[in-house]
């Protein structure tokens, strides 16, 4: 079943051209009408002539296809088929009667049509007009001398001509329906599994744009609108809202001692604390190099300065990384803002900044809220 699933990728996906793609479908189609005709042909006790023709077109058209895969030879291998198929197969199921004879004409157009599509410039024209010749002919010769066609065994029956024409129209047009089924049904399908994977690279592409690549929390722009959200949330009803600014403590010094990547792996580490910390609606975004945001909607000062303080205790005991010393943790220290009914959330942030900066001024390790300003 995956196999069959990986050729038909391979046949009719989006990673291969379309004009190839196109091909493939057709040809797919040409063989499913031509198992549709053998078995119509068997139904309707058409000549063994007839039957042996639409079998040998059947099994001609998928033997094209893998001469055309394995001649690799695209441009040949298309000539060739064309011209198997418009100047033997068709005119022969045409000559060689049966039930299927009177729906061959549209084999015809088909054949041109596929001329048309599957070749272009000087050769394809000249093939294209050579074939309606070849075509125009065979009408006339088949009009012109009626014994060259094979004779009907249906039409010679009791059932008469008017049964004859309709279970032929009949059968023809059921072939063709099948296949057109069949194959929409495919297309229809892989274009579905493709909208999918679009539809998923949308969403990736979406979540790329609004996470930090390093720590997979929010980046600063999706910071700063799910703050200008929130901030007019909280004016319009009324509600709180509070944000904290951590910063990692002396920072330069553990990537200057243990390199970039034990850095890098701490800022992981504490970025996956804070987001492990939030609750519903509440947010961590990365604000700079070693600078977090939490947001924190429906929280007041007195809420924000606990949960701050919890997440800087929570660090204290944490190792971040195995190559830094247990006895020694990583600190941070965070300024918190509360919203009052009129800052904006740029005001909300270089509030939070200034209180971190008074906390690192104050020792570090600690965080700073709005009783600093009052003193
Ligand atoms: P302070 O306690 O005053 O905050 O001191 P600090 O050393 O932490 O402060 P400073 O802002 O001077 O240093 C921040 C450092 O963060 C400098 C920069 O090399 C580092 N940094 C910024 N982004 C990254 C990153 O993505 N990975 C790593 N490993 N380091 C980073
Ligand atoms: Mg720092
Ligand atoms: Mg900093």
């Amino acid at each position: 079943m995956e196999k069959l699933q990986a050729i038909v990728k391979r046949s009719f996906g989006s990673q291969i051209p379309i004009r190839e793609r196109f091909f493939n479908i057709i040809f797919s189609a040409a063989v499913l009408i031509g198992i549709a005709g053998v078995v119509a042909c068997i139904m309707l006790g058409s000549s063994e002539q007839a039957i042996m023709v639409s079998a040998g077109m059947t099994l001609t058209f998928p033997l094209l296809a893998f001469i055309g895969i394995k001649a690799k030879r695209q441009t040949g291998v298309i000539y060739f088929s064309l011209i198997i198929v418009n100047f033997v197969i068709f005119p022969a199921l045409y000559l060689s009667g049966g039930a299927i004879n009177c729906g061959i004409p549209s084999y015809f157009a088909f054949g041109l049509a596929l001329t048309l599509f599957l070749t272009t410039g000087i050769p394809g024209t000249i093939l294209a007009v050579i074939e309606s010749l070849w075509y125009a002919f065979i009408f006339f010769a088949s009009w012109r001398w009626p014994s060259i066609c094979t004779d009907v065994p249906a039409f010679s029956r009791e059932n008469g001509v008017k049964d004859f024409m309709f279970q032929a129209i009949t059968s023809n047009t059921l072939m063709v329906c099948i296949a057109a089924g069949i194959v929409a049904k495919i297309i229809f399908h892989l274009y579905q599994r493709e909208a999918k994977i679009v539809n998923e690279t949308i969403v990736e592409v979406e979540r790329q744009s609004i996470i930090d690549p390093l720590t997979a929390v929010y980046n600063r722009r999706h910071m700063y609108s799910y703050l200008t959200e929130q901030v007019k949330k909280a004016k319009e009803e009324n509600t709180e809202l509070s944000v904290v600014l951590f910063d990692i403590d002396h920072f330069k010094d553990l990537n200057d001692t243990y390199g970039h990547l034990v850095g890098d792996a701490a800022l992981k580490a504490l970025a996956s604390i804070i987001k492990r910390a939030c609750k519903d609606d509440e947010i961590v975004a990365r604000y700079g190099g070693e600078e977090f945001l939490l947001i924190l909607p429906g929280s007041n000062h007195k809420i924000a300065m606990g949960r701050a303080e919890e997440i800087r205790i929570c660090l204290e005991k944490s190792q971040l990384a195995p190559e830094l010393p247990a006895d020694k943790p990583v600190t941070i220290s965070g300024g918190v803002c509360t919203f009052h009914g009129i800052e904006d959330e740029e005001l909300l942030v270089a509030k939070a900044d200034e209180r971190l900066y008074k906390a690192k001024q104050a020792g570090r390790n600690q965080i700073v809220g709005e009783e600093v300003d009052v003193i």
